[in-house]
């Protein structure tokens, strides 16, 4: 029988709302057998939970979501089966992470400007040891009673071109290609349907040495799930899939997802899973 994976999940260590072993249980009782918890610039919930996981009889594959930039467009790579302990990528992670803290600083900052004494040590609590970023900062807002939902949070202050919005620091695909290659995993363009001419920028991606794409995932209906799947084969590529669960509901809840085994079979090969 065709066993069940969720290869895109975000937890309380990036943008996400529960803890690690939430997830894991959430998994569990989704029928899931085979899970990546792939936090933004983040592979905290990689290493914490695959105890928890194995015990549970899930396979856990690790993974992060990076951000990154190509021809102007913000492109957003998971990366599986990483080594854990590989000190290059995760001394990159950890600068990363360096600079959205700064940037969360000056967020916070421009917020006292307009009248909004957030603290930036409110701030850093809700965003644990995870990427810091503008949700966090919503959340902060929200706490203090400044806006009524993270959604106004972005509509006023923190969406791009808001007052308090700042812009971060982003990877290069080459780097990214390369990082994750020299760490042992592989690397899958997002949601790939979300992008501006996304077909002809997948293309791109893939020049650029992006091994797999993301065929199962809320954003990408049927026509586009369609294309990418044929892509993929044509390619030479395999394919991922997930429900970047963020723990706020909708279409994008672990188990409103479910990839069969037998479809990403190309990637568990790849990285021994
Ligand atoms: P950052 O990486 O700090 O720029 O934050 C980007 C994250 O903010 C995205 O991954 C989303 O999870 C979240 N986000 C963006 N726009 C909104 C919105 N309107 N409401 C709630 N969350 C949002
Ligand atoms: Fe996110
Ligand atoms: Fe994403
Ligand atoms: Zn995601």
């Amino acid at each position: 029988m065709d066993r069940f994976a969720d290869l895109h999940t975000h937890t309380r260590h990036s943008d996400g709302l529960y803890e690690p072993r939430d997830l894991v249980d959430r998994a569990v009782a989704a029928g899931l057998s085979i899970l990546c918890i792939s936090d933004h610039d983040n592979l905290t919930a990689s290493r914490e939970t695959a105890p928890y996981a194995r015990s549970l009889g899930i396979v856990l594959i690790s993974g992060t979501e990076l951000s990154c930039q190509h021809a102007g467009v913000d492109v957003h790579v998971l990366a599986y089966g990483v080594d854990l302990e590989d000190s290059a990528l995760e001394s990159r992670l950890a600068s990363f992470r360096k600079t959205r803290d700064t940037r969360g600083e000056i967020m916070v900052d421009r917020l006292r400007e307009l009248g909004y004494p957030v603290s930036i040590d409110r701030v850093r609590e809700i965003a644990g040891d995870g990427a810091l970023g503008r949700p966090h900062v919503a959340r902060a807002l929200v706490e203090m009673g400044a806006v009524d939902s993270l959604d106004t949070a972005f509509r006023k202050f923190l969406g791009d071109g808001r007052p308090a919005f700042v812009d971060k620091e982003r990877f290069r695909i080459d780097e990214v290609v390369d990082l994750v290659r020299n760490a042992g995993g592989v690397t899958s363009v997002a949601h790939p349907s979300v992008y501006r001419d996304h077909r002809h920028l997948v293309n791109e991606l893939i020049d650029a040495g992006i091994d797999g794409i993301e065929t199962h995932h809320p954003d990408v209906d049927a026509t586009q799930h369609d294309y990418y799947e044929r892509l993929a084969r044509d390619r030479g590529l395999f394919v991922t899939g997930g429900s970047d669960d963020h723990g706020n509901g909708g279409p994008k809840t672990i188990g409103q997802i479910l990839v069969p085994e037998s479809s990403i079979r190309a990637l568990l090969d790849r990285i021994d899973a």
